[in-house]
């Protein structure tokens, strides 16, 4: 489709953002299997608590990683710090700096090998780039990790434009939506952001001046929602009704 096509639909937007884990990644997915790979060979629990395990983790009620994307510990740092409460929860071993080596190579090697991309996002990728909208992505992790997630799984047409290295701290900072739209070359009012997060992507956009777009895949809730971050946000199921959201 092109702009003068008249079956395009008309956009409220000339770009769209997205972000990675859990949006345009089945991030969540590769968890499952890094968490059970570190389970059987750490904790004395079976795979009955794997749930479990995976919410405790995906919650991180510590904060560690918001911590992180605020630029005040190393991404190391963080991971051994949410690894020992893990374990201090359901009963493994204490990770000293040393053990956290061997730990993160179980942990990671596993989470590597288990990325893939979301069923929907495909599509919906070609579907704006069809209809002549410019799209990037905006995530709260490093740049590296990041571009070999887009590579490996399919998804690298989606410039990486701005992550947690790019101005030292991440979402929900106005200052880098700001930064992903000079990038793409749109105005905030007229770019989308589309996230997993209601309050660090949808309305953190928002607040931004950006159209933000929670995308709330059915059982995949980290927490519970306030009615406030919902404000002016526009709620999706999946990807692929991301075009029919955006229509003007
Ligand atoms: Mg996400």
């Amino acid at each position: 489709m092109t702009a003068a096509d008249p079956v395009a639909p008309a956009l409220r937007v000339d770009g769209v953002l997205f972000d990675v884990d859990d949006t345009l990644v089945d991030t969540r997915g590769a968890f499952v299997h890094a968490l059970a790979a570190v389970a059987r060979r750490y904790l004395p629990t079976g795979p009955e608590r794997d749930a479990e395990i995976l919410s405790v983790w995906r919650a991180d009620a510590g904060g560690h990683y918001a911590a992180y994307t605020r630029g005040e510990v190393s991404h190391e740092a963080q991971r051994l710090a949410r690894a020992n409460e893990l374990h201090a929860r359901f009963g493994g071993p204490a990770l000293d700096e040393e053990s956290f080596a061997e730990w993160d190579g179980v942990f990671d090697g596993t989470f590597r090998a288990a990325w893939a991309r979301h069923d929907d996002a495909d599509d919906v990728v070609d579907a704006l780039l069809d209809a002549g909208v410019v799209v990037g992505a905006l995530t709260n992790a490093a740049t590296a990790y990041q571009q070999a997630k887009l590579e490996a799984t399919g998804l690298d047409r989606v410039p990486l434009l701005v992550t947690v290295d790019t101005l030292g701290f991440g979402k929900p900072d106005p200052r880098v939506f700001l930064e992903a739209c000079r990038r793409l070359g749109t105005d905030p009012a007229r770019t989308a952001y589309v996230g997993d997060e209601p309050d660090v992507d949808a309305a953190a956009a928002r607040d931004a001046g950006l159209v933000g777009v929670w995308l709330d895949r059915p059982g995949a809730r980290r927490r519970p929602v306030d009615e406030a971050w919902l404000a002016g946000v526009t709620v999706i199921r999946s990807l692929s009704e991301l075009p029919a959201a955006l229509a003007a």
